[in-house]
């Protein structure tokens, strides 16, 4: 009998050595294995007759086989199959197919699926189908007639499970058919449920056991759309289940913090002048309700976590500014984490601007400091006489000790840590010299700014134990950037162009997608692209370079000559993708513009169109774009909306890679989709709050810990970097 726990390992058919290549593929257990679903199914209940194909359509045949071959050609080898369904036929061609040679023979049954397409002659064929020959169950032989009809009836006649392969093809679909119908036949049938009764009545669910069986053996009847969309009731039970559980999670979370004392800042008239006193200009009304939201958490005696979302240019740093001045004012202590050390620069630079003209005592951490100017920052920190301490993350998380710190500002603008952030600087303030048992601080409050923009379910469903703030409006008179699409041919006019702006008195960048040129072939690098441009394209212009791995010195001095305006031409790479401000700037050139993410080319123009003149972004790219890269390009061009990117962007590359979810430990999830699946987000964390709320009439204290019980085990199984209470 097998438990949901059993290591698969001991699933017959399994052994040490296919379990280690299962585990490669995250799957450990039998519950593991149970949610590898299959990516797609066949209908070979009603499969397509030859005789009804059209070319242009996926279709999935079941045909026999009449003739197969492999003839050479010049290039290469192709392998041809012919089926038959009476007197009609369908061609079938794989290139580079030696290995096919010898598996098909007349007479057998096969199950081909592929796109359909009419060859010159306007008949029809499939290139490179999938193919199963059916029936041919065991290759390796050994199994009897009723053992071959038995498994036989799982390939044909219904709607069949495809799972991918995996294991250099070692564990076909076929293979996992077997071994998971297999563990379902036999595991323990005595299956309870976790989620409480009431949660299962608001949806509808059906029993995990029913569901797992459904989606892996769909009955005849079940709607064939629905399956491939994942949304047969099957499906919707195995993806509440997982969203269900990590809303959860999230939720005690939250409660946890709401548990825990913070400083109740004040908001008097005082602190509400000195705000008023460092505006350079009037506040947008999304910043004035953000600045309301934020305050309003900071007066309560519990812990802000916050998010401030807004698209770069959108005015956060203000914001944070003034977030500042109320802990400030109360006689606390500011620490404003970036993500690098040229945007802690930018930081101090525009801080210092603002806030220390208005007398606020300002100091700079960063890693390039001498030993001993460090050692007077620390002490300055330590003593209180620092009031916002501007720095890296790793710098200021790490090693400062602060006399009291209340806020902590955390910019991480694209990048995501959000989890990892949240356990910074639990130190106990522990003098212990009097004897008298230490008072543990209260908790600092944590803003996070991101300049992703997430779409807002999203962030207020994954980032469930923060509240979000949204910057969803721009400062006036920014002239939304203009941007073109130019192939390589046309360098001459874009330098032209970006000289008749420098003659404007603006700036540009210029942007490469790598430092040095034999890193990869092909592509142009900035290093000599910057020669190139300094010596031969615009000998009589200030042409600067700026890349990740110039020294700490040398970053800030050509940062502060950009800044300055004294550099008029900026080479740079990536680098300058996070929150470089100069408004001046009103042309950027991406070169290799194919090369790089949406996110990344959105957040590099973000560079630019920060003024009132007119902005430019030229995207260059050389004559193969990928299909994907056209997409990319294409939407560049098309909006500037930074939302629509993210949506397009998490179309493109699915939410994993958009929110780097390995780095910040949001949970990866084994068959929800965050895109697909946002409704179900939604109600797993309505149905989370509610089960959270306590016992009543519809759920019992028992249901409520047995669903926590449930949580915390699937947490430190899975998202094993979180701790949940
Ligand atoms: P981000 O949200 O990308 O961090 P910043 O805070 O750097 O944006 O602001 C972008 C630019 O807009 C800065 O030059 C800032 O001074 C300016 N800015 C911010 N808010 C306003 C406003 N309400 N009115 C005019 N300019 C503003
Ligand atoms: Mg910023």
């Amino acid at each position: 009998m097998l438990e949901l726990s059993t290591p698969v390992q001991y699933v017959k058919g399994i052994g040490p050595r296919l379990a280690e290549i299962l585990a490669a593929k995250g799957i450990q257990t039998v519950d593991d294995l149970f949610h590898y679903l299959p990516f797609r199914y066949e209908d070979r209940l009603n499969p397509r007759s030859v005789a009804e194909l059209r070319a242009g359509e996926m279709a999935t045949v079941v045909a026999e086989v009449r003739n197969a071959g492999l003839f050479r050609t010049r290039r290469m080898p192709i392998f041809q199959l012919t089926v038959g369904q009476g007197r009609n036929r369908l061609k079938c061609l794989w290139f580079n197919a030696a290995y096919l040679q010898d598996r098909f023979q007349a007479g057998q049954m096969v199950a081909l699926y592929g796109k359909v397409e009419a060859d010159r002659d306007g008949q029809l064929q499939i290139m490179q189908p999938q193919f199963e020959i059916l029936g041919d169950i065991y290759e390796e032989g050994g199994a009897d007639e009723a053992e071959k009809k038995a498994a036989s009836s799982l390939e044909i006649g219904r709607i069949v499970p495809i799972y991918e392969s995996t294991g250099q093809g070692k564990l076909t679909p076929r293979w996992f058919r077997r071994i998971i119908r297999f563990a379902l036949e036999n595991l323990n049938p005595d299956l309870p449920d976790p989620i409480p009764a009431a949660v299962r009545a608001h949806l509808s669910l059906v029993s995990p056991r029913e569901a797992l069986w459904k989606v892996h053996w769909p009955d005849a009847g079940e709607s064939f759309v629905d399956l491939q969309s994942s949304r047969t009731p099957g499906h919707i039970r195995l993806i509440f289940d997982e969203l269900f559980f990590v809303e959860l999670g999230l939720e005690m979370k939250r409660r946890e913090q709401k548990a825990q004392t913070g400083v109740a800042f004040k908001l008097d008239n005082g602190v509400r002048e000195a705000i008023k006193k460092i505006l350079p200009f009037h506040p947008t009304g999304a910043q004035k309700r953000a600045l309301k939201e934020i305050a309003g958490d900071m007066q309560t005696p519990f812990p802000m976590r916050r998010l401030l979302q807004g698209d770069v240019g959108s005015g956060k740093t203000i914001v944070a500014f003034e977030a500042a001045i109320i802990a400030i004012e109360n006689g606390y202590q500011v620490a404003l984490m970036a993500p690098t050390e040229i945007l802690a620069q930018q930081h101090y630079f525009s801080a210092r601007q603002i806030l220390e003209k208005a007398g606020y005592r300002i100091v700079l951490l960063t890693g390039s400091l001498e030993q001993d100017r460090k050692r007077d920052v620390r002490r300055h920190i330590a003593q209180g006489n620092a009031q916002l301490v501007i720095g890296t993350h790793a710098l200021i998380q790490d090693r400062v000790e602060f006399e009291k710190l209340g806020l902590v500002i955390v910019d991480e603008q694209h990048r995501f840590g959000v989890m990892q952030r949240l356990k910074l600087m639990k130190k106990s303030d522990d003098r212990g010299a009097t004897g008298v048992p230490p008072v543990p601080p209260d908790e600092p409050d944590v803003l996070v700014m991101t300049a992703t923009p997430i779409p807002r379910t999203l962030a207020l469903t994954l980032y469930g134990d923060l509240d979000v703030s949204v910057l969803d409006e721009l400062p006036p008179g920014r002239t939304p950037v203009v941007t073109r699409s130019v192939p390589d041919e046309r360098a001459p006019e874009v330098w032209d162009f970006v000289r008749k702006q420098i003659a404007a008195s603006h700036q540009a960048y210029v942007v490469y997608p790598v430092i040095e040129e034999n890193e990869e072939r092909e592509l142009k690098a900035a290093q000599q692209m910057y020669r190139q441009l300094r010596d031969k394209i615009f000998p009589d212009l200030h042409v600067g370079l700026l890349h990740g791995r110039l020294d700490a010195d040398e970053k800030e001095r050509i940062m502060r000559e950009f800044q300055r305006g004294e550099i008029q031409v900026l080479v740079a790479t990536t680098v300058i993708e996070v929150g470089v401000d100069v408004a001046n700037a009103t042309v950027m050139v991406i070169e290799h513009a194919d090369r790089f993410g949406l996110a990344q080319l959105h957040q590099l123009r973000g560079r630019i169109g920060r003024g009132a003149a007119k902005s430019y972004c030229v995207l260059m790219h050389g004559g193969k774009v990928s299909e994907e890269g056209e997409r990319r390009l294409d939407a560049m061009v098309r909006t500037n909306d930074g939302f629509q990117i993210a949506e397009l962007d998490l179309e493109l590359r699915g939410p994993g890679e958009f929110f780097g979810t390995k780095q910040a430990g949001i949970p990866s999830f084994r068959v929800a989709n965050l895109i697909r699946d946002r409704q179900l987000l939604e109600a797993a964390k309505r149905e989370a709050a509610f089960v959270i709320a306590g016992p009543s009439r519809d759920i019992s204290q028992d249901e409520i810990n047995r669903a926590l019980k449930h949580m915390r085990s699937r947490w430190a199984l899975s998202y094993g970097l979180v701790e949940v209470g």
